[in-house]
């Protein structure tokens, strides 16, 4: 059978046994559809069944969250653990605690980082967890009793060789430290089941920064290939979370001007410059909402929901050069990908899970605009959580610049391997290809080695 009909038969099942799970299907109809260059010259894949088995995670755990509200009721969750595949290390990757979370964006998101994890080049599987739960008004006792309530469940699941959940959306070193703690309790070991530790207890240095940090030093490699550079561009940046902030804060160290921050109630947009400080404290302190930043700095302009242009996003119609979306998937669309060239923008920088919907990456694509996928952009977390993991193993703990330089050199790694990837299949600067196919070759060879498991 030809890898072209192979492909669309496996899309076809997905479809069929995943009803509903559109981002799932959204993301595995991107992998799949850029494999076809490997699998038309390598054909052991095909004979091996890779295709069926890689898209089936190995196991999905989905429990129940019983936990008790400050009002003193109880409230009821959905847990979910997707263990997607631990070919070459244990399972890894992060937990996201948001409304939207449900079975099929946990399939995407632990699809993702099986490849993403591979780029790394160190030894670790994707997994993705997380719940519907929503942290937003909720007080400081209330996330702790509901981290304690998940972890509970999760424990069962989890450990140093098994498996090693990290953050992501909703879940920071407060959620981390309320889950480690309950971890700790329930099964009395002081273990680095988790990554994302407080400094003082097992947690790496830089790696709150190492995500944001990574996607600018991945931005600066392709840049670089084309003889550009970050200083002085106008960045427009999606999102105020984790990955936003640090990413900003990069872009200031590198001599770029970041104009943008964005949450899921409106824009800010800053001609000279966000300031980062003010942002720090109203998202990292207090967990308020950007109508805040709007009032402390009278420079910028507040752009809210309901003023977004038909089907696209403020953020992306500012007029930048480089676009960095990092808040959440979906967020950059046809529209906004229209605006972005047409304000001549040179490179979209993913720093969040495939930001980027389908229609507006082939309008990128076919219109010149440099592209990095998140699956290579954003690795740089995951890189330094299992920095933090060799760390508690050895009972290290390095500094903060030994940390940065290491993640430096792993981001121009990935770089180099996606890039180089794509010269190998004729698609010279196509890192979507690039990274989807040195991600999977390295998984599916180990899965043949291993056998029928
Ligand atoms: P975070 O700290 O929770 O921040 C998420 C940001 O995105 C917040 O500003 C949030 O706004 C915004 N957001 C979330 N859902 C949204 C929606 N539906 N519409 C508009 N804005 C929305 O999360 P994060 O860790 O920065 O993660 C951001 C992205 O990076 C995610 O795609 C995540 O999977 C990816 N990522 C994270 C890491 C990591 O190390 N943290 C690593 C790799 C990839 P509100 O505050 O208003 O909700």
């Amino acid at each position: 059978m030809s890898s072209a009909k192979k492909i669309d038969e496996i899309l076809k099942y997905i479809k069929e046994c995943s009803p509903g799970q559109e981002e799932f299907y959204q993301a595995s109809e991107e992998v799949l559809a850029s494999l076809k260059p490997l699998l038309d010259v390598e054909h052991k894949y095909l004979e091996h069944n890779i295709l069926e088995s890689i898209v089936v995670p190995e196991r999905s755990i989905i429990f129940k969250v019983d936990w008790v509200n400050d009002a003193g009721k109880k409230e009821t969750n959905l847990g979910y653990r997707v263990q997607f595949n631990s070919a070459i290390g244990p399972y890894k990757g992060g937990l996201r605690f948001h409304p939207t979370v449900n079975l099929g964006i946990m399939k995407f998101l632990g699809f993702e980082q099986i490849f993403k994890n591979a780029l790394t080049g160190l030894q670790i599987g994707g997994a993705k967890g997380g719940s519907n739960f929503n942290p937003k008004g909720k007080s400081d006792n209330e996330i702790m009793r509901f981290c304690q309530a998940f972890m509970s469940e999760l424990y069962k699941h989890i450990g140093k060789h098994k498996d090693v959940p990290a953050g992501d959306i909703g879940v920071g070193a407060r959620e981390i430290g309320y889950l480690f703690g309950q971890y700790k309790k329930l099964t009395g070991e002081f273990e680095g089941v988790l990554t994302g530790k407080g400094l003082n207890w097992g947690g790496s240095k830089a790696r709150k920064q190492a995500t944001g940090y990574g996607s600018v030093y991945f931005a600066e490699n392709f840049l670089a290939k084309y003889g550009k550079k970050l200083k002085g561009k106008k960045c427009a940046v999606s999102g105020s979370g984790n990955v936003a902030i640090y990413t900003i804060e990069k872009l200031y160290e590198m001599g770029a001007i970041p104009i943008s921050c964005s949450d899921s109630r409106g824009t800010i947009y800053q001609k000279d410059g966000i300031d980062l400080k003010a942002l720090k404290v109203i998202k990292e302190i207090h967990h308020q909402s950007l109508e805040e930043y709007a009032t402390v700095d009278c420079k910028c302009q507040y752009i809210p929901l309901s003023k977004y242009p038909e089907n696209g996003h403020a953020v992306w119609h500012l007029g930048c050069d480089v676009a960095f979306p990092s808040a959440t998937q979906n967020e950059l669309t046809l529209v906004d990908a229209q605006k972005l060239k047409e304000n001549g923008c040179i490179l979209v920088n993913e720093g969040a899970n495939m930001p980027t919907t389908p229609d507006a990456y082939e309008f990128i694509k076919a219109n010149g605009i440099l592209f990095s996928p998140g699956k290579a952009a954003n690795a740089g977390g995951v890189a330094t959580s299992q920095l933090e993991m060799s760390q508690n193993a050895s009972m290290a703990q390095w500094s903060f610049e030994e940390v940065d330089i290491k993640l430096r050199t792993i981001m121009n790694n990935i770089f180099k391997t996606a890039y180089d990837t794509s010269v190998e299949f004729d698609c010279e600067g196509d890192l979507v290809t690039g990274a989807n196919i040195a991600g999977f070759r390295k998984v599916a060879d180990s899965m043949i080695d291993q056998g029928a498991v």
